[in-house]
C-alpha cells in the first residue's frame, strides 16, 4: 500500500477518476496517480490500468483514463480541493464545458455518501454512464454498490458501444496489481 506518514486509522473508502487528453496524457495521469500518493491523511490503496477511450460529449484527441482507490481522512470537499490542486497543478484550464483537459480529477465515490451541492455531486453523477469510469472502477471492487443504484456491475453492458481500450497494468507497488498478478501491459 502507497501509504503517507499520517494516514488515518479506519477513513473512507473513495474511487478517484482521472483522464487526460492533451499534451503527454498518459504520463500526466501517472504523475497524477504519484501525486495521490502524496495527499495529506489519505493513502493510496490501488490503481486500475490506464485505457483508452474516444471523448464522450467532448471534443479533440482520445483520453487515457484510470480509477484510484483512496483512503481518506479528509473530508469530501477538502479531498475536492486537493484534487482541483493537482489539477491546476498540470496545467488545467476551463475555457468552456467539456473542453478538452490536460488532467480531470473526478470524486467517484466518497464511502455511501450522497451530496447535491453543484461544487460537489455525491456519488459523481455521470460515473455509472460512462464505460471509462466503471470499466476501471469495477476492476478494482466488482462488486462495489452504489447508495442509490446499488450493485454496479449490470450497468457495464449498457456501455459496450462506448470505445475502450486496455492499456497497460497498474503502476507498481498497488494492492490490486500484486494480488491479481495481472497480464504484463499490451502494446499500442
Ligand atoms: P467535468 O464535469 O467534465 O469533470 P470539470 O472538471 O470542469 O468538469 O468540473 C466542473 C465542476 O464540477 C467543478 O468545479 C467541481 O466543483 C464540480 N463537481 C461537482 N461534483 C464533482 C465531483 N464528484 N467530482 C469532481 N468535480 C465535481
Ligand atoms: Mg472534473
Amino acid at each position: 500500500m502507497s501509504a503517507g506518514p499520517d494516514v488515518p486509522e479506519g477513513g473512507e473508502r473513495v474511487f478517484v477518476g482521472l483522464g487526460a487528453n492533451l499534451g503527454e496524457a498518459r504520463q500526466t495521469v501517472l504523475r497524477a496517480l504519484d501525486d495521490l500518493t502524496r495527499l495529506p491523511e489519505t493513502c493510496r490503496v490501488a490503481c486500475s490500468a490506464l485505457y483508452r477511450s474516444a471523448p464522450v460529449d467532448a471534443i479533440g484527441p482520445d483520453f487515457v483514463n484510470a480509477v484510484a482507490e483512496l483512503r481518506t481522512g479528509l473530508s469530501p470537499m477538502a479531498l475536492l480541493q486537493a484534487l482541483q490542486a493537482i489539477e491546476q497543478a498540470s496545467g488545467r484550464q476551463r475555457p468552456y464545458r467539456n473542453a478538452p483537459r490536460t488532467l480531470d480529477l473526478d470524486l467517484l465515490l466518497f464511502g455511501q455518501r450522497q451530496l447535491t451541492a453543484s461544487e460537489l455531486t455525491l456519488p459523481h453523477p455521470r460515473l455509472h454512464l460512462r464505460a471509462f469510469v466503471l470499466r476501471p472502477l469495477l476492476d478494482l471492487a466488482p462488486d462495489l454498490r452504489h447508495p442509490v443504484l446499488g450493485v454496479l456491475q449490470p450497468f457495464l453492458g449498457a456501455l459496450a458501444d462506448q470505445s475502450l481500450q486496455r492499456l497497460e497494468n497498474p503502476p507498481a507497488g498497488d494492492r490490486v496489481a500484486r494480488q491479481r498478478g495481472s497480464r504484463p501491459p499490451a502494446t499500442g
